[in-house]
């Protein structure tokens, strides 16, 4: 089982005050891709934000919707991820064509011309209650593990540290998008200041050693997850628990598609309206509708 991919396997630092995720996307990240006609600077960050959202939500002990949104005001203007209990992932992207071709021709992945100005956000919506937490901060750095980075340091979380890598283009060779993060419990309230000490430095270790982590190691098909966890942490005790699995699935369905066009007006649906038919095609999946004009009557 922990040698499966498309799950998110949890550990811990038995010596450190260290819990962990390692994810490693394969074919749900392949699904997804294959589901949209994206380019491929956009296909790397939407792989980046999935293969987080999958590490993020799995730290949370809840059961809902967990929706990751980033926004902003450049060629890349909306990506959105969202997971629910069932471990079901989708994830979509709005961008400019045209300005995303530019930025790829010059090879340009920086975060910040991509999105431009925006901001980062997460979501729990947990099935039992009506309220909702959003976590929501300014964008910030030269890539998604950096906008991670200033998110839990702003949200006043755990200490994070996280690494992120995705491959270029959809390759047999690699897996599709890989992430490590590492997490610093909270210090037990009587401590001397020696175990502190201690404690402080092995957080700084276990940093660097995520740090050290390469794109090629993380995307390494023939590097098993035991083994990339047991290589980078075999001094600190890493005990790994119970992986979860994820699939990539929509939750859209004719009648939620059904009841969003009833929340238009009649004159909003008039102008939907071609030959009788109102079409509409799912963001996510690409799935397609069809609604007779007599199916979305308003009285
Ligand atoms: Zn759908």
């Amino acid at each position: 089982m922990i040698d499966q991919f498309d799950c998110v396997i949890p550990f811990h630092l038995e010596k450190s005050n260290i819990r962990g995720r390692l994810v490693r996307l394969d074919e749900l990240m392949r699904d997804i891709i294959k589901h949209h006609n994206y380019p491929a600077l956009v296909n790397y960050y939407l792989a980046e934000a999935t293969t987080l959202s999958v590490a993020v939500v799995s730290c949370f002990k809840f059961e809902g919707l967990f929706t990751l949104q980033i926004t902003g005001n450049g060629p890349l203007n909306l990506l959105v991820v969202d997971i629910n209990k069932e471990g079901h992932v989708r994830a979509c992207a709005k961008f400019d064509q045209e300005k995303i071709k530019s930025l790829d021709e010059a090879g340009d992945k920086n975060m910040r011309h991509l999105f431009g100005e925006g901001h980062f956000a997460f979501t729990l919506e947990p099935e039992q209650e009506d309220t909702r937490y959003q976590g929501i901060v300014e964008l910030m750095g030269a890539n998604l593990a950096d906008a991670t980075h200033h998110f839990f340091r702003q949200s006043e979380q755990l200490e994070t540290g996280i690494v992120l890598a995705s491959s270029e283009g959809v390759t047999e060779a690699t897996l599709a998008s890989s992430a490590l993060m590492i997490q610093r419990l909270p210090l037990p309230t009587h401590i001397s200041i020696d175990l502190k000490e201690q404690l402080d430095d092995e957080w700084i270790h276990a940093m660097s050693l995520v740090g050290s982590m390469t794109k090629k190691e993380l995307l390494d098909r023939q590097l098993s997850n035991e083994d990339l966890l047991y290589r980078l942490f075999w001094e600190n005790g890493v005990r790994v628990h119970e992986p979860k699995t994820y699939i990539s699935q929509c939750r859209c369905s004719s009648s939620k598609i059904q009841h969003m066009l009833m929340s238009f007006s009649a004159l909003e649906l008039k102008d939907m309206v071609m030959d009788d038919k109102i079409n509409v095609t799912c963001e996510f999946c690409g799935r397609q509708y069809e609604f007779g004009e007599n199916e979305i009557v308003k009285s």
